[in-house]
């Protein structure tokens, strides 16, 4: 079948029969232990897709057995760096050849409009297995200036099991970011997808098996995260817990390591991202497009989301009237159309929590100017229209707390200093975004917002090169780039006399 990103390509494959799933454990794909399943329903039309299997703690104590077994094996952790970085490109290659597959089997599962999903799910996650397969031979240690007489040697080595938990917003996306640079160092990996969205890293693992990857370096756990969740982040042969997802869960993962065996655990959690728009911005047109489509794309869904807009007082009028105009000419609708702009919200407990997100607003005194309610482009779906409220207090709920859904706050400012007092007045800190023709202000605000990642001029967009992550309640630890690699791995040092 076609590779194509066609509206008949799309038509075709939406209406493929799926498999109920099964777990990944040592190689071989099988029922939970229970026999107990979980429906998965697409949020485009609300129609039962397949169920998944709902792992509990028998079965996370299986598949962590097999990445441990593997691991001591040294059939992966062992083999030779060139081997392994031809293994790990073969997965991208096979990523890119069944890239329509992925990419359609993922919006069905979780509603992310194909424009956005088809580059940022398949395509970020093979890019993100041939970046690390470039790593795996290049993964040295050092030789430390001791004193004479003495030698020391800092070796590099795999931390063993890594346990990964990641969100349903981009499966392919975050999964990738975890499990390539975890496998590159040589770990052996047990994964739990979200129950939301777990359909296309079920497949991934099955390319990944096909791609000759020794079976039990990937498990694949999938179910509920207070059962088979908890039983990885409290398992006591799991070394590193990586974690992408809300900070409430965070919190647990910590609390879990604490009480278990104090296992690594790195969080990449949520967001209230500032998006500063400066009275002399370069074009005001354009960063009002941007910054609409900076936070409403994927229905909001997106961590680094700008989804305070902070204004310039003498531009904040004419801005606001470009955005909304912008939010309202938004095609929100079936996200397998190519012409859709905004797809599905993923699932009716996140929409359910964006409109009680409007109606607080409301109460709280800020104006809607643009949406509020849900759509229904599609019978049985779940969509929701661009939301803008302006009149909105750096106080408020909704300057404060991540939503997660396509509700912008906007809140004017003065001066630079205002600006970066009302930015930094949060718990969060993942991304900002700066939008002025100073260049020495730029460099400022840079330094001055506290955030993983400052966007100037642009809002949004990234590359495998760059790390991911953010400060304060944003997390720890960062995705992507050479840094990922450094979560998964333990620094020895061999102490000797000459
Ligand atoms: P979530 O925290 O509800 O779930 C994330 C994962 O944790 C899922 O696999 C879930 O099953 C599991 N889980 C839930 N309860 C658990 C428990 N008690 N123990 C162990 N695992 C458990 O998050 P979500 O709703 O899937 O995703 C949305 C959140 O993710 C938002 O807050 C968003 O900002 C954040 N996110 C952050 C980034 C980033 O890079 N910083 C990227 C994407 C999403």
């Amino acid at each position: 079948m076609s590779n194509a990103l066609t509206q008949d390509n799309l038509d075709t494959r939406r209406e493929q029969p799926v498999a109920d799933g099964s777990l990944l454990i040592g190689g071989q794909w099988r029922p939970a232990a229970s026999g107990h399943t979980l429906d998965v329903y697409s949020p485009i039309d609300g129609r039962r897709l397949c169920g998944i299997a709902d792992a509990a703690q028998a079965d996370v104590e299986l598949a962590v057995r097999s990445a441990r077994d593997a691991f001591e094996r040294g059939t992966w952790s062992r083999m030779a760096p060139a081997e392994r970085k031809r293994i790990l490109h073969r997965i991208a290659d096979r990523i890119e050849s069944h890239h329509a597959e992925l990419a359609v089997l993922g919006v069905r599962d979780n509603g992310t409009e194909i424009g956005m999903a088809w580059k940022a799910e398949p395509g970020s996650a093979a890019s993100t297995f041939r970046f690390y397969a470039e790593c795996v031979d290049k993964i040295n240690g050092d030789i430390a200036p001791t004193p004479h007489g003495t030698l020391g040697l800092v070796h590099r080595e795999p931390v063993g099991v890594v346990g990964a938990i990641v969100p349903w917003n981009f499966p392919l996306m975050i999964g990738a970011w975890k499990i390539a640079p975890a496998l590159a160092a040589g770990n052996s990996v047990v994964l739990k997808p979200s129950e939301e969205a777990s359909l296309s890293l079920l497949r991934l693992a099955q390319l990944c098996l096909d791609a000759g990857l020794p079976e039990g370096v990937l498990n694949v756990v999938t179910g509920q995260g207070r059962t088979a969740g908890d039983a990885l982040a409290r398992h006591p042969d799991v070394d590193v817990l990586t974690f992408t997802g809300s900070g409430p869960v965070g919190r647990r993962l910590l609390q879990a390591s604490a009480e278990s065996n104090l296992k690594r655990v790195y969080l990449e959690l949520g967001g209230k991202s500032p998006n500063i728009v400066f009275a002399d911005t370069p074009d005001i047109a354009r960063a009002a497009e941007v910054s609409a489509l900076g936070l409403f794309r994927n229905s909001g869904q997106v961590c680094v989301a700008g989804s305070r807009l902070l204004v310039q007082r003498p531009v904040h009028d004419e801005f606001v009237e470009e955005l909304t105009r912008v939010a309202r000419s938004l095609r929100v609708g079936d996200p397998l159309r190519l012409d859709t702009q905004v797809g599905a919200v993923s699932n009716p407990a996140q929409l359910a929590r964006n409109l009680s997100a409007v109606e607080k607003a409301q109460q709280e005194g800020a104006r809607l100017i643009a949406g509020g309610e849900a759509l229904f482009p599609v019978a049985g779906g779940h969509y929701m229209a661009p939301t803008v409220f302006t009149d909105v207090k750096p106080d408020m709920a909704l300057a404060q707390q991540e939503v997660f859904g396509p509700v912008l706050a906007v809140l004017p400012f003065d001066d630079e200093a205002e600006a970066v007092r009302i930015a930094n007045d949060s718990a969060y800190g993942l991304a900002a975004g700066v939008w002025t023709s100073d260049l020495s202000r730029a460099h400022r605000m840079v330094r001055a917002v506290r955030a993983g990642v400052v966007h100037v001029n642009t809002y949004g967009g990234s590359d495998i090169t760059v790390p991911m992550g953010g400060v304060r309640q944003s997390g720890n630890g960062h995705d992507k780039s050479l840094h990922a690699l450094d979560k998964y791995l333990d620094l020895k040092t061999a102490w000797i006399q000459l």
